[in-house]
């Protein structure tokens, strides 16, 4: 459930109508629910009601400061996965120990950083990088809490490009090598082993690879233990799907996933952490948009709209699908054409969706992507001269832009012109 919803007519966010904010602000834009944001985090962190736990937010999904300042007053910690990330926490106010800090190639720069400003713990995922991790505590007089990521090499039956927990993925060490580099670790000086993390890929629409990566997860504390480590901490990491069609049958809910977690590793008395970022983000913002034209092709009618997919380009990279609904609710019955609906871009891969049924449309009228809360505006670029498009945020009747729309001179006066020119 979000809280997007049609009401007299007319696509309403909260309590504020859309087209109220497009007036205002402009097409296109994104716009956030805040309610919807704190809904689903609650929904996690009741999941795990029973057990000790932390939901760490996976900001790379959505990392407005808005964004993380609601998440955290509500009880999130972060997962970041970079040095900017990290400060873009720390900036919105999140403790150093509600940040645990994921990626494969994090940097001396980024591990010295986090080191000074705090960090819960580095999801460590290589030998090479923990052996600087080690270098750098030790320089600083510190000692850094990690786990270390395993590749459980388990299928989580997703897009080839968001899978993370197959064996010819770069992620995590090979969970047969486990044992090997924990004992490796061991003997690192700076460096303080608390648990193992684990995260197997997003957008999971079935429990069972997450049961698989669970279980070996839970064998290997078991072997840990036997080997002398204090294992007191299991990153679970996020991954759990969200339902980008109303038709769809639904992926599995918070609560099955809590009970999943419970039965898989409840028993080893470990403080669990879990990393949603796409659950929590994904359906609590929209990408409103305005028709420019509507073209007639020689077999088929174009929307061509003011997003495009340097805005939005999950359509694009991951031919992922987005319900788009007209902003005026359509009569009932009413009947349904098919559009390709498109954006400005000069590339063909601009093509949000092709002949999909929609309402009559006009130039000037007003369309919202669903669904487009996560790996949205975070993945957005100025291609084509085009400004990164203002992000709002509604919380009950009020609505405030959180990132305002630069202008054509801010985006040109980042260019620096040599002194031979
Ligand atoms: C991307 C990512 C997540 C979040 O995945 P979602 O599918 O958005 O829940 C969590 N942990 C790590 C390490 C990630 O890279």
């Amino acid at each position: 459930m979000d809280h997007f919803m049609y009401r007299d007519g007319a696509l309403h966010a909260e309590d504020v109508p859309v087209s109220e904010i497009a007036a205002s602000v402009g097409a296109p834009f994104y716009l956030y629910s805040t309610a919807t944001l704190v809904r689903h985090f609650q929904l996690f962190d009741q999941a795990l009601d029973g057990l000790p736990h932390l939901v760490c937010y996976a900001m790379k999904a959505a990392s407005n400061q808005a964004i993380l300042k609601t998440l955290a007053a509500a009880g999130a910690g972060m997962d970041v996965v970079s040095g900017g990330e990290y400060a873009r926490a720390v900036a919105a106010g999140v403790p150093g120990e509600r940040i645990v800090f994921s990626g494969v190639g994090k940097t001396h720069e980024e591990i010295r950083a986090s080191l000074i400003g705090g960090i819960r713990q580095f999801n460590v995922e290589s030998e090479p990088e923990m052996a600087v991790i080690s270098e750098v505590a030790t320089s600083l007089g510190l000692e850094a809490p990690i786990t270390i990521r395993v590749n459980p090499d388990v299928d989580a039956k997703t897009h080839a490009k968001i899978a993370t927990g197959k064996s010819e993925n770069k992620f995590g060490i090979p969970i047969s090598r486990a044992r090997e580099v924990y004992a490796h670790a061991a003997d690192l000086p700076g460096i303080k082993v608390v648990g193992i993390d684990v995260h197997i890929g997003s957008q999971l629409t079935e429990l069972e690879p997450f049961r698989l990566a669970y279980l070996k997860v839970a064998e290997l504390t078991e072997a840990l233990r036997a080997d002398g480590h204090e294992i007191t901490r299991l990153d679970l990491g996020g991954g759990l799907g969200i339902p980008y069609t109303r038709s769809n049958e639904a992926p599995p809910l918070p609560t099955d996933y809590g009970n999943l977690i419970k039965e898989t590793v409840g028993h080893l008395g470990c403080e669990v952490e879990i990393e949603p970022g796409r659950l929590i983000a994904g359906n609590a913002g929209i990408l409103v948009s305005r028709v420019i034209y509507v073209k007639q092709g020689e077999d088929r009618q174009f929307l061509i709209l003011d997003a495009a997919m340097n805005d939005l380009i999950r359509p694009a990279m991951y031919d992922a699908h987005h319900d788009i609904v007209p902003v005026i609710e359509p009569e009932p019955g009413l009947d349904q054409v098919p559009y390709d609906i498109v954006g400005p871009v000069c590339e063909s891969g601009d093509t949000f969706a092709k002949g999909r049924m929609m309402p009559v449309l006009k130039a000037g009228d007003l369309v919202a992507f669903r669904s487009a809360g996560a790996y949205g505006a975070v993945m957005s670029s100025e291609y084509n001269t085009r400004p990164l498009i203002p992000e709002v945020m509604v919380h009950n009747d009020k609505f405030a832009v959180i990132r305002p729309r630069p202008t054509f001179d801010e985006i040109i006066n980042r260019d620096t012109i040599p002194e031979w020119l």
